[in-house]
């Protein structure tokens, strides 16, 4: 059967030694392996980073299949999911600031804690549609999001897999109203990430452990828009000799400078320990 997997950088940094095993990790798991690059976030991203990306993967080894999914080109596919989901009366605009969300959960005492961060408290779900309608009028920024409530009351109880934990009970719930469309940029990462692994016909999403509970809502937004759920295999975490995460700002651990110390790509396959 044909296993199609992707590896999905966001072009905000080099390529470290983490996302080399991720990258490896994927197209081992694929029949046919795709790179799509994550750039919604215009103001974190920098087209030299996606060129380097894309340099390092091929001095790797890598080959994938063409064209190279660019998320910014794609703003109409996440458009027509929204309106999808608006129709059915599952999303809010939410004009709160950072500091509004901060605000009021000093003013609770207590927010339960997401994967994402504080779960939202909220506010705009709350306003009357006259005050929602007002502040739309003014052109006020807003993000939208997603009714978590009504969402999972109109999905049956739902469940993923994953290769290595198994199966899953889905739980979208611990996000709370996640954010579908942010301020800045009409889409966001749950969004994107499950419009384009069904358009692209993803069948095994891999990734970090880091996004494990990321699944949850992904499954849930795939009931949402009628899509077929991939299988997941979330791997583990790469740590340098500390024990620390490889991060972007590590520099040293950059492939760009492992490569520019001399290291051949069989190296940084030693070095991330991929046998294959
Ligand atoms: N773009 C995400 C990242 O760089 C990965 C997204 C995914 O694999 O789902 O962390």
């Amino acid at each position: 059967m044909e296993r199609v997997t992707r590896f999905a950088p966001s072009p905000t940094g080099h390529l470290h030694l983490g996302h080399a095993y991720s990258a490896l990790f994927a197209e081992a798991q694929g029949t046919r392996f795709l790179v799509r690059i994550e750039d919604i976030d215009t103001a974190r991203c920098r087209p030299e980073f996606d060129e380097a990306i894309l340099d390092d993967l091929a001095w790797l080894g890598l080959a994938w299949e063409t064209p190279v999914r660019r998320q910014s080109a794609h703003m109409d596919d996440y458009a027509g999911a929204l309106n999808a989901l608006a129709a059915r009366d599952l999303l809010y605009p939410c004009f709160c600031t950072r500091k509004d969300i901060q605000a009021e959960i000093t003013a609770a005492g207590y927010a339960p804690h997401s994967p994402d961060g504080p779960v939202y408290p909220g506010i705009c779900r709350n306003l009357s549609s006259a005050e929602r309608n007002e502040r739309l009028a003014t052109g006020a920024p807003h993000a939208l999001r997603l009714k978590m409530d009504k969402a999972i009351a109109v999905t049956a109880t739902l469940t993923w897999h994953d290769a290595e934990a198994g199966l899953q009970q889905a739980r979208p719930e611990i996000f709370g109203d996640v954010v579908l469309a942010r301020k800045d940029t009409p889409a966001s990462y749950h969004l994107a990430v499950t419009v384009d692994d069904h358009l692209q016909g993803v069948t095994i999403v891999t990734r970090g452990q880091d996004l494990f509970e990321a699944s949850h809502v992904h499954r849930l937004l795939q009931a949402l828009l009628g899509y077929e759920a991939p299988a997941y295999n979330h791997h583990k975490l790469l740590t340098d000799a500390q024990g620390k995460r490889f991060a972007k700002r590590d520099k040293a651990q950059t492939l760009q400078s492992l490569r520019a110390a001399g290291h051949t790509p069989a190296d940084v396959r030693a070095m991330v320990g991929w046998e294959a």
